[in-house]
């Protein structure tokens, strides 16, 4: 960092305003904040935040998908910009702070950059990208997966919702299906601030998460078939019980992930029995497993795992079990000059860090795959985050912005 700019400091007050400021859009009668991707308040949302951008003197374009862009001139023009933000859209029952933060603290770079007349060697462009969540349109970081040519904006624009609204009736209704083709705005980098989302920075009093990494994920679509009977005149011997079944893939699957910890996880977060009666035992359920782990291996030996254990378990219980592997998303390892670029950064403004581990899947997941990219995380209170009791302190939010600040200087460069 150079001397001049390692004294400069965002306007944590002005920060903290504007997450409060836009926390109303959406507003939830338990302080949080419920903003759908492309529903109306995030058309409030995106209305401010443009108008925010414009006022910051930030060149604004928005692209297919909606995802809208905010480019702040450098001295060299003929360079693509340093990228960062987040995103603005919040889960049905989110809080104040995902995505928020990141994109708001981008929007404070800005500004203060701007009261203290510093010009970048190359530009920067702060990022609000469309649908981070997925809870509205599935996949989730659509727009960023698109980007990086995950799916084709024609497939991502005939995605429904539950009402059957597609992402291009969505985009059209609210005014933000931009002109501006997904990927033409290119980057040199991009670097996102988050909150943790889970309890370790808190656990050990470190204000800064330097992410180096994040997990990688599988999702399975699961079915047991066993046979329904009467739940009075079977006897426990001759039951195929479905449920029974399940309750010991679960467990197995506990003792799996577990087993191949402390990074490795594993959820069955839905599971749907086909006709259900109390007295009428279970033979038929449709399931979900979630499983994740930032080493690749690790993900193969939680595959091998379950599968050998499901085996065993359907063959003992003389019932069907298939298991569908949907999506795997490979694990994410973050530009390793980025990471120490941002530990430097963090141990220079005299922060206390650690690196990290990213839980949760973010939009710089999917920028890794083309360009260089990092994540700053902050603690957010018991790690509690997809709720609306989602909290950070001011001063943890302002240390986050800080650094992505200085992180977005050394990778821009101070024209001289
Ligand atoms: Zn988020």
């Amino acid at each position: 960092m150079s001397k001049i700019a390692s004294n400069l400091q965002i306007d944590s007050a002005r920060l903290w305003d504007t997450i409060h400021e836009t926390a109303k859009f959406g507003a939830t009668a338990k302080g949080g904040v419920r903003r759908l991707t492309l529903g109306p308040e995030d058309k409030q949302v995106r209305d401010w935040f443009r108008n925010a951008c414009e006022a910051a003197g930030l060149d604004v374009h928005v692209d297919a998908l909606g995802s809208m862009f905010g480019l702040r001139k450098g001295r060299d023009m003929t360079k693509p910009p340093v990228g960062l933000g987040s995103h603005l859209d919040t889960q049905p029952t989110g809080g104040k702070f995902d995505g928020v933060l990141g994109t708001l603290a981008a929007l404070e770079v800005v500004r203060t950059l701007n009261d203290a007349g510093i010009e970048t060697e190359i530009p920067i462009c702060i990022v609000n990208w469309t649908n981070e969540e997925g809870s509205r349109f599935a996949p989730a970081m659509m727009a960023s997966a698109a980007y990086v040519g995950d799916f084709t904006t024609e497939n991502i624009l005939s995605r429904r919702d539950a009402e059957g609204v597609t992402v291009a009736e969505a985009l059209d209704s609210i005014g933000y299906r931009g002109a501006v083709a997904v990927g033409t705005q290119k980057f040199a980098s991009f670097v996102e601030l988050h909150i943790e989302q889970g309890p370790i920075l808190e656990a050990e009093g470190k204000t800064i998460g330097v992410v180096d990494s994040g997990q990688g994920v599988l999702w399975y679509d699961g079915k047991i078939t066993g046979f329904e009977s009467h739940a009075g005149s079977t006897p426990m011997r001759l039951r195929r019980d479905a449920l029974a079944t399940l309750s010991e893939i679960v467990l197995a699957m506990e003792r799996i992930a577990t087993t191949h910890g402390p990074n490795a996880v594993g959820t069955v977060g839905e599971a749907v029995i086909a006709n259900p009666s109390r007295n009428v035992i279970p033979g038929e359920i449709a399931f979900t497993m979630d499983c994740r782990s930032a080493d690749a291996a690790i993900m193969d030996a939680l595959d091998a795992d379950l599968r050998a254990a499901i085996a065993e378990i359907a063959a003992r219980r003389k019932v069907d079990v298939t298991l569908d592997l949907v999506w795997r998303k490979p694990p994410t390892h973050f530009d390793a000059k980025f990471v120490d670029t941002v530990e430097n950064v963090a141990g220079a403004l005299g922060y206390s860090h650690r690196r990290i581990t990213s839980g949760a899947g973010h939009d710089s997941c999917n920028l890794n795959t083309i360009m260089p990219a990092a994540m700053v995380f902050v603690p957010c209170k018991d790690g509690v985050s997809h709720n609306e009791l989602e909290d950070a302190t001011q001063a943890d939010c302002t240390a986050g912005a800080n650094v992505l600040m200085h992180t977005v200087l050394a990778l821009a460069g101070v024209a001289s």
